[in-house]
């Protein structure tokens, strides 16, 4: 007889991830199927997770919640796993002009980034609640904990293997109450949920050694991190598609911020899955009642995924109201 699920989750990524650990935590029964493809976002990320980005350094949507559930969710993970992946670090961002001075000096002033500056002056300004996660370890880790209790396997989903019986699917052979995708942008390789407009965004990271080091991740244009004495992750780059516009981007400005020589030792690249209003894509299938989704998590996915995951969880299982910007019922059929 085949072994019954309460869970089945497909893609292992960051949000695959988060996903498992909180059925984990609820002592849900569950398996993974994961493909390992080489170009997903997750295994290009630097992992920073931060209140305060983008161009014009605003605040990220739900901030002060996410900011909260991030470092807990992880931290969580380390203590089961016995392993170190999250790393709480200040983010400093060098001045270029005085009108970077004067902008930084405005937004202070407001209470909602006050809680974030830990030091303004002249040469830069340092904020705090941040840090990056070491996203290859947390996904290799997680993996070989949920393989060792076979709830993991390496495989690739295709349409052949979807059935669709009485409004419910079928994946295979496997009998799980609740199947989540978490694919990622290959979503659009399948036809479910083809109603919501996923776009690829193609970018880039590069892992160096070299002498500079710094104990804050350092951010002008692109992002440094120390991962460890030595060994910087640099990056990242965003074009709209799938193509690898490679690293020219990264090195021109790497050279002008560390001031110091380096050495490539790995090239990465991935496509994240963007959405059009920057909100995650997170519920139920309109027809097929134990078909589920969370996708859409763009550059932030070590920050939204345990939030997401969290709010899918409770929905599905007590009936919880889910958070009506990540729903997917704001997108039309
Ligand atoms: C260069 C770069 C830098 C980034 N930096 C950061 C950062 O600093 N901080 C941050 O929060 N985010 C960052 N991101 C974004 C982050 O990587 C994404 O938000 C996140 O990885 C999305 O995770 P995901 O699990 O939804 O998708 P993915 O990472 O794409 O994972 C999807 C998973 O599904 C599996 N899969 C796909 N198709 C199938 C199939 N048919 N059957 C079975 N399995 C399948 C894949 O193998 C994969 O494991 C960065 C992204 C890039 C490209």
């Amino acid at each position: 007889m085949t072994k019954k699920y309460d869970y089945l989750i497909i893609g292992q990524g960051i949000t695959g991830s988060s996903f498992a650990w909180t059925l984990y935590s609820n002592k849900k029964s569950f398996l993974i199927l994961d493909s390992q493809e080489k170009n997903s976002a997750s295994n290009a990320a630097l992992g920073i997770y931060n209140p305060i980005t983008g161009r014009r350094n605003s605040l990220t949507w739900n901030a002060d919640k996410l900011s909260n559930t991030t470092e807990a969710f992880y931290s969580k993970v380390e203590k089961i796993l016995e392993k170190k992946f999250m790393y709480k670090k200040n983010i400093f961002r060098p001045f270029k002009n005085n009108r970077d001075f004067n902008d930084w000096t405005i937004r202070a002033e407001n209470n909602k980034f006050k809680k974030y500056i830990k030091k303004l002056d002249n040469k830069g300004i340092l904020t705090s609640k941040s840090g990056y996660l070491d996203v290859s370890k947390y996904l290799t880790e997680t993996r070989k904990y949920f393989k060792s209790q076979d709830r993991y396997i390496q495989e690739k989903l295709n349409s052949k293997n979807i059935k669709t019986k009485k409004s419910k699917i079928i994946i295979s052979d496997y009998n799980a109450k609740h199947v989540i995708m978490c694919l990622g942008i290959n979503q659009n390789q399948l036809d479910l949920f083809s109603h919501l407009p996923l776009r690829p965004v193609s970018g880039n990271s590069i892992i160096a050694e070299s002498n500079f080091n710094s104990k804050h991740i350092i951010n002008k244009k692109i992002s440094v991190i120390n991962t460890s004495k030595n060994i910087i992750h640099a990056g990242s780059t965003y074009h709209n598609g799938f193509e690898n516009m490679g690293t020219n981007k990264i090195e021109n400005q790497l050279k002008k911020l560390i001031k110091k020589k380096y050495k490539i030792k790995e090239y990465k690249f991935g496509v994240r899955p963007v959405t059009k209003d920057r909100r995650p894509f997170v519920g139920r299938h309109s027809n097929i009642k134990n078909l589920y989704i969370i996708n859409g998590l763009g550059s932030k996915g070590v920050s939204q995924s345990p939030y997401c995951s969290i709010e899918l969880f409770n929905y599905i299982e007590y009936k919880k109201h889910l958070d009506k910007e990540i729903n997917i019922k704001r997108i039309n059929t």
